[in-house]
């Protein structure tokens, strides 16, 4: 039995793990107490990842998709001899448009993401499509227009605001902030704080709150820009603040103004006077702060609502102090910033073929990519690489994605285990878990305190499966995009492993990278091949940490002293590294002072452009919008967070203790109006499919909706799908006009009762 400190991977949190180990599998896992951030702390599902690593779905060998549908082993060199010959047919025969990228990262495995999107350089394609790309876009592209980037990212400081504001948001069941319930626990017990909850349903946190605003589903942006009418109509934004840090508030002021605010509160169905004492409240509150997440990202009016809920904190002050909202720093880049204005070296950005759209933040919206498979045009994608994620059960419309993926030349996923999208591969490349290799998150998303923590492998790779950093270098080479070895910068590697700098081999790199130009894509690759050999403990993948760390450090080098890594200008990088590498428990990677915060906007002069045209554009014309769906008696909320749900890599469905069917949950007078029980089988229909679900009661939910959770319908050893495939049900067009999010909080659908009950739904 061995003690180890590793991360949970179930969520964004990420938070720190003590472990004991015996034969293979996890014995005992609880928090650890050691991690920078959070100290301890665990929520119930991670206790459970046993099941992610040893279960009957892993893949050990690479699998080739034969004739009659059957999959046979092959070696590995097999496998990727012939994916790269393929690749470069394509590539030849086609262009590179005709390659896409899918997932890469999920919530823990974000290292292998800098290996696997080289093979999008390699084919000269700037298709990646990621679930990102279907949840977080429109509020990429609301941060580019205020802050001057997509790569400013905002958090907010609810352990520390007076007030706190959730909108579309749970965090006693998605956390999402900081030791989620035992800051809501914090708030709910101090008298001088309070907690407001915005959500259709009456959720776990919504118990807690002080005053729960139990809107109508897709009604938020009216709910929001009520209250920020009344902010400005009774004067209590911050004139100080945005005269100091704001442009272009008198065009905001003069559309705010307009808003019929009695109006919109009624269409959101929630009392006026508690609208009003929010706004108050808010307005007035010595710090408050905004946390949202799918509910309003993934509803009507996506990138809009993302735009006004960042205006609440920013006109009444609550950016850039403690207990506001705040810009934060990245170790590893995970966002890139393509403003669909500007071109890139006189470029413009890359256009899909078939929708015409523009990627935010270098993502392509996932619910787009069947069209882009499917359409007529020469130009049409034909080869795709799918990393860590499953688009037969997470992407809207899953009809489309079997019609389209079938229709694929080249189809190669790389998984940890035999997903729905395995089984419609032509290859399948085992990788191993994330317990099985380096790995990282990118999630690092904190201010002023930020922390990174790279995971040590605790168990060998199971079979034959390889970590992702070795299977996309190995394609590199075999596309002869990089050479199998750099003797010069090997050598200098060797010379220096424990170097206080590095001095001598990252000038090699730059000198190397500056002679082969068209070899600087491949850096992550390369530095894998050369340092990352003079590692100790296997830790190749580690290797980029290396630069990053280096220019983090750069960037903000205060900040990287204040976290107590020691060093000057030119070797506090290689110190925060070393740190980064030797620390288990997880490493504290820079300690801001909130002034700081302001050298993190991208804007050319350092202020807020509030005014921004296609927002103001859609503010007006919410006031003759119809709300879709009318002829339907019902609005599912798709993808539900739950006590025992989680993202797709818990496939072995006795992970859960309860809510094995994934219950429809259903207001009790809707229910006794369609005859229905606890228990009940149903039929759920929408616009795009039907399946059916087993009936919960529960008077959280609000009349005439209903929630189902997401996390469910896997056939875990070839079995029937177990509970609800929910995009059976949701649509790839029925989403954002601007960022095309789809609208999976607001899908319109019928109920209708099946004459057969289930025994239990717990
Ligand atoms: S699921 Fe999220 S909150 Fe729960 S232990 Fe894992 S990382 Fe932490």
């Amino acid at each position: 039995m061995t003690s180890e400190k590793t991360a949970c991977i179930l969520c964004s949190r990420n938070c720190g793990l003590a472990v004991e180990i015996e034969d293979g599998k996890f014995t005992k896992i609880r928090g650890d107490e050691d991690h920078p951030l959070t100290k301890g702390y665990i929520c119930q599902k991670a206790a459970r990842l046993e099941h992610y690593q040893n279960h009957d779905d892993r893949l050990t060998h690479p699998l080739k998709r034969q004739s009659d549908g059957s999959f046979s082993q092959v070696s590995w060199d097999e496998a990727l001899t012939d994916i790269a010959q393929r690749l470069l047919d394509i590539r030849e025969k086609h262009g590179g448009d005709a390659f896409a990228f899918v997932g890469g990262g999920g919530q823990g495995n974000h290292l292998g993401g800098a290996y696997s999107r080289q093979i999008l350089s390699a084919m000269k394609s700037r298709f990646a499509y990621n679930s990102l790309g279907q949840e977080k876009t429109g509020d990429f592209w609301v941060n580019g227009r205020l802050f001057g980037s997509q790569m400013c990212h905002t958090t907010e400081d609810v352990e520390h605001a007076d007030y706190v504001l959730f909108i579309g948001t749970n965090p006693f069941q998605a956390h999402g902030i900081p030791n989620a319930r035992h800051t809501l626990k914090e708030i709910q017990k101090d008298p001088n704080r309070k907690m407001v909850v915005i959500d259709p349903r009456r959720s776990e946190t919504a118990k807690h709150a002080d005053i729960h605003l139990q809107l109508k589903p897709g009604t938020d942006a009216y709910l929001l820009s009520a209250i920020l009418s009344i902010i400005v109509r009774e004067n209590l934004h911050d004139r100080e603040f945005i005269k100091q840090h704001c442009n272009d508030f008198d065009l905001l002021e003069k559309e705010l103004l307009e808003i019929p605010v009695e109006d919109y509160v009624q269409r959101a169905d929630v009392p006026l006077e508690d609208v009003i004492r929010v706004a108050r409240d808010f307005a007035n509150a010595r710090t408050a702060c905004v946390r949202i997440d799918l509910g309003i990202q993934q509803t009507l009016h996506t990138t809009l609502n993302g735009y006004l809920e960042k205006l609440l904190y920013l006109i009444t002050g609550n950016f850039g102090k403690k207990g506001g909202n705040n810009l934060h720093s990245f170790l590893l880049p995970i966002l890139g910033n393509t403003d669909e204005r500007k071109t890139k070296k006189g470029k413009s950005l890359k256009l899909t073929a078939y929708h015409k759209m523009h990627p935010i933040a270098g993502i392509y919206p996932p619910n787009i990519l069947p069209d882009e498979i499917e359409h007529e045009g020469e130009n049409r994608i034909r080869a795709i690489f799918v990393d860590s994620a499953n688009p037969m059960l997470t992407y809207a419309d899953t009809q489309a994605f079997e019609r389209a993926f079938k229709k694929l030349d080249l189809l190669v996923v790389v998984e940890v285990s035999m997903t729905e999208t395995a089984r419609l591969a032509h290859y399948i490349l085992p990788a191993a878990s994330q317990f099985e290799k380096w790995e990282a998150t990118g999630f690092n998303l904190e201010f002023p305190e930020n922390a990174f923590h790279l995971r040590h492998p605790l168990f060998p790779a199971l079979g034959e499966s390889l970590p992702e950093p070795e299977i996309y270098t190995r394609i590199l080479e075999k596309m002869k995009e990089i050479p199998n070895t750099f003797p010069r910068l090997q050598r200098l590697a060797q010379l220096e492993p424990k170097s206080s700098a590095h001095l001598g081999y990252m000038g090699a790199l730059a000198v190397t990278l500056a002679r082969h130009s068209h070899w600087q894509k491949y850096a992550a690759s390369i530095v894998y091949r050369t340092l990352g050999k003079a590692l100790d403990n296997d830790a190749a993948a580690a290797a980029p940490l290396l630069p990053l760390a280096i220019q983090y450090a750069q960037t903000h080098y205060a900040a990287v002293r204040r976290a107590g890594h020691q060093g000057n200008r030119l070797t506090l990088g290689t110190a925060l590294f070393r740190a980064i590498m030797d620390r288990r428990a997880g490493t504290m990677l820079s300690k801001h002072e909130f002034t700081e915060m302001w050298s993190l906007m991208k804007t050319k002069d350092k202020r807020i452009h509030l005014a921004i045209p296609e927002m103001l554009d859609e503010l007006r014309a919410l006031k003759s919008e119809v709300m879709p769906g009318a002829d339907y008696p019902f609005i599912l909320m798709a993808g539900e967070r739950r006590s025992y749900n989680a993202n797709q890599i818990y496939r072995d469905p006795t992970w859960r203790k309860v809510d094995p069917h994934g219950a429809m949950r259903m207001h009790p007078d809707d229910a006794s109006k369609l005859e229905l029980v606890d228990g009940s089988r149903a039929s759920c229909q929408s616009a795009g499919g039907r399946i059916d679900v087993v009936i919960e009661i529960d008077d959280a939910v609000r009349r005439g909706m209903v929630t189902l959770p997401h996390g469910y319908g896997m056939r875990y050893k070839g079995s029937e799908p177990i509970g609800p495939q929910i995009n059976l049900l949701t649509s790839g067009t029925h989403c954002d006009a601007l960022s095309r999010t789809p609208f999976h909080k607001y899908v319109p659908v019928h109920i209708y009762k099946i004459n057969s009950e289930v025994t239990t739904t717990s």
